[in-house]
């Protein structure tokens, strides 16, 4: 099968590109490189022994993806390509709306047109919103987000199933990923935020490879053991391999079909940190601060439909997650610029 990444040069766009590659599929990327870098394939190049079509273009750009899919004709698109810093979003909304709403809508028409019938869409558990309880299973309603990118990822779900209503030969794949972490085992491949880091994982390695001086626990007044937020944080190769089983999946049903990429085990803030400060060998500093506007207390996966369906489920835990994002970033303290 031959899969068109968008977004490939990312963080799990790259990782997904590897368990693609060892699956013994062909990979096509095309990347503007706007939160990425092209060192990211190279990389990808190097631990799998494959050389990759990469294309730089934005996957927004009709008349570049018509003559793309067209001279690649991938089997399948899986669709990473987006905008995805929650804080950033409430201060450019309408970047976050027209990048992300844009990209899957051109998509969708070059699809037409060039007759790929097949995608699987990047979503997030943030559409499960607020109000419901979790473990989140893929039945429930979609709720309300707290901010545009997680209205962005809820319109594209909706926007992606509607397509599929019109059109029988549509095979969508929605999967929610719950808290990507982690790297290639290599140390190769790995996350590497621009700026000073939004999300739990990124911050705290960046503190254990002294980049920065501390972690700041958003609140421990939560009602939970511990007393900090729980999430389902999934190592970035089995959400990876979650994506070849996904695209595989793709390839052979018709309709829109929803997954759970989750492990289906909550860990606290201060669980993280501690594993953390295991795998590293030494404690990561952190103050307890006040809670972060829009936070959840808890988000975890009913992974169950994966697992039935998919025949996917995770693989690795807490340790093996601290242990690999500790060995891309203490061999790339400054990410992929060094
Ligand atoms: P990332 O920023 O590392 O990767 C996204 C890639 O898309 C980048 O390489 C960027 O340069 C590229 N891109 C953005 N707009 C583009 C455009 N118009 N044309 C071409 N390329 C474009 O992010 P990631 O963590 O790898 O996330 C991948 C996808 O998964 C995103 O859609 C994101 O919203 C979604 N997601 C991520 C998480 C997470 O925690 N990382 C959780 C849930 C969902
Ligand atoms: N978090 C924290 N300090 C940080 C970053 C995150 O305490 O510097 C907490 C955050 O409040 C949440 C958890 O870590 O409870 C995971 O946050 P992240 O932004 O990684 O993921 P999300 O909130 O989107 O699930």
């Amino acid at each position: 099968m031959k899969t068109l990444l968008t977004g490939g040069a990312g963080y799990i766009g790259s990782h997904t590109a590897v368990a693609m590659i060892e699956a013994g599929h062909d990979v096509v990327v095309v990347d503007n490189y706007y939160n990425s870098s092209p060192e990211a394939i190279r990389r990808v190049e190097e631990i799998t022994g494959k050389k990759i079509a990469l294309y730089e273009a934005d996957a927004a750009d009709a008349e570049v993806m018509r003559k793309i899919l067209h001279d690649e004709k991938p089997d399948c698109i899986i669709h990473f390509a987006g905008l995805k810093a929650v804080g950033e979003s409430v201060a450019k909304p309408v970047e976050y709306y027209r990048n992300n709403i844009d990209t899957t809508l051109t998509l969708l028409e070059c699809m037409r047109e060039e007759g790929v019938t097949n995608f699987v869409f990047s979503s997030s558990a943030t559409v499960y919103g607020e109000d419901n309880v979790p473990p989140f299973t893929e039945e429930m309603p979609k709720g309300v987000c707290t901010n545009p990118y997680g209205w962005t990822k809820w319109m594209q779900e909706q926007i992606l199933r509607d397509a599929t209503v019109a059109n029988d030969e549509l095979s969508v794949v929605l999967l929610r990923y719950f808290n990507p972490v982690g790297a290639h085992e290599s140390g190769k491949i790995g996350e590497d935020p621009q700026g000073i880091p939004n999300n739990l994982m990124p911050y705290i390695s960046q503190v254990a490879v002294g980049r920065r001086d501390h972690l700041t626990v958003f609140g421990d007044d939560y009602d939970t053991p511990d007393g900090t937020c729980r999430r389902d944080y999934i190592h970035v190769m089995d959400l990876a391999e979650g994506h070849v089983k996904a695209a595989e999946y793709a390839v052979s049903h018709k309709g829109t079909e929803v997954f759970n990429l989750g492990t289906g085990n909550p860990y606290s803030v201060l669980d993280m940190v501690n594993a953390f400060s295991k795998a590293c060998g030494h404690q990561v500093k952190y103050e307890i601060g006040p809670r972060r506007a829009g936070d959840v207390q808890d988000s975890w996966a009913n992974a169950d439909k994966a697992k039935a369906v998919l025949g996917w489920e995770a693989q690795r835990g807490i340790d093996e997650i601290c242990r690999d994002a500790w060995n891309w970033q203490s061999h790339n303290p400054q990410g992929y610029d060094k």
